[in-house]
């Protein structure tokens, strides 16, 4: 067997998320380049199962048997003027500085947002109204199946309404492992200062300015100091449940009640969207709500789970259930979580 597999790591599970739920430990292997990712073709065709991390942001754990494997290559390079290519093991936030310090913009709004580069095309990383997908020019990837390096244009990444992706959402893609992604940002003539209520309010309270790129990402940066605890101190995923979007077809279908809760037209009129924050509230569940094992919603914030005790995959799982009982009682639907659930019983077959 090769050098490297046999000096696995292991690793409490519970590490590898930032929510802190994991399950006994998971064996490790980090690959730093290019010309290493073969050790996943190897793995692959050992039988092994592989699961990619990144800072786990975005992820809790069950029990899991397979290979954790994280994929720390770094750099960067500026292919043109305005256009990044970035590597995989890199922060995100580092994308970020790079654009701002050459006076560029078109993801300024995504500042501080934790994680990874590689895994910010998965779950098509958005806030205050601008997305990943909107600057992103290409992703490569290196497909541990076939052993080989393809790249895919931003089109063909599928990426739709919220969260969606066909890194999430294709099963022939589940061996496509991110190495690098370009982005193309704009120049500052073509800035447009943010908008939205919740941030113009804040803004306007401490007088901060928000006409530049700068600016406006220093607000953003500030606001979000407000409404995000630092995941480091206090265990969380960010917002944990995904927004509740449905076709306006099936909509008609939902019984009258879910009418009383806050809701919007999404997709060009063609869906309508509940956020979960408003669900929660409408069965019950507020900022502050307790479940089993030291997990509650924030204090302040509803749909923002913490973890103030040793929760366990059970206790999240309960969680869920308590959610989703009360959501089918009233109205029929379910919430899905946005952190991917790495776990034997949910992880793909072994080809
Ligand atoms: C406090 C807080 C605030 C947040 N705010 C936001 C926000 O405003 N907007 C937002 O969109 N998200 C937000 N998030 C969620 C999270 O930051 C993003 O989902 C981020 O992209 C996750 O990065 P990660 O490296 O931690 O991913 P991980 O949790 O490690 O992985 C997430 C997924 O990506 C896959 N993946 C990781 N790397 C690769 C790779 N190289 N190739 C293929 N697949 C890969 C993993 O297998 C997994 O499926 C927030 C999270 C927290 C804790």
């Amino acid at each position: 067997m090769n050098q490297k597999l046999d000096n696995l790591q292991t690793k409490p599970a519970k590490e590898l998320s930032s929510l802190r739920v994991g399950d006994g430990e998971v064996r490790f292997l980090s690959v730093t380049s290019i010309e290493d990712m073969g050790i996943l073709h190897t793995l692959y065709k050992d039988g092994e199962r592989i699961h990619i991390t990144g800072r786990g942001t975005n992820s809790v754990y069950g029990t899991y048997s397979g290979v954790v494997v994280s994929i720390d290559i770094m750099g960067h390079e500026w292919l043109e003027n305005s256009r990044l290519k970035i590597y995989t093991g890199e922060d995100w936030q580092t994308a970020v500085d790079l654009s701002l310090n050459k006076g560029l913009h078109g993801i300024e709004r995504l500042t501080m947002i934790p994680g990874t580069v590689g895994a910010a095309p998965i779950q098509n990383i958005g806030a205050f109204g601008q997305l990943l997908s909107n600057r992103l020019h290409s992703v490569e990837v290196y497909d541990y199946i076939q052993n080989k390096t393809i790249t895919l244009s931003a089109q063909e990444c599928g990426f739709g309404a919220h969260r969606a992706s066909n890194f999430k959402n294709m099963a022939t893609w589940d061996s496509y492992v991110v190495t690098s992604i370009t982005i193309d940002l704009l120049p500052e003539s073509t800035f447009e200062p943010p908008s939205g209520e919740g941030l113009m309010q804040y803004a306007q309270e401490y007088s901060l300015p928000f006409a530049s790129v700068k600016d406006a990402e220093q607000l953003i940066r500030s606001f979000r100091a407000t409404l995000y605890p630092d995941y480091r101190q206090i265990p969380n995923c960010g917002s944990y449940f995904t927004n509740y979007e449905v076709d306006k077809e099936l909509a008609q279908k939902l019984p009258s009640s879910i009418w009383k809760v806050k809701h919007r037209d999404a997709r060009d009129g063609s869906a309508v969207l509940f956020q979960c924050k408003d669900l929660l509230h409408s069965v019950g569940i507020d900022a502050g709500h307790e479940f089993s094992g030291g997990l509650k919603m924030h204090p302040k914030f509803n749909n923002f789970l913490i973890n103030t005790g040793g929760a366990t995959a059970l206790d999240l799982l309960a969680c869920h259930k308590e959610v989703n009982d009360l959501l089918a009682e009233k109205y029929g639907i379910a919430l899905i979580p946005e952190p991917e659930f790495v776990d034997d019983a949910t992880a793909r077959p072994v080809m």
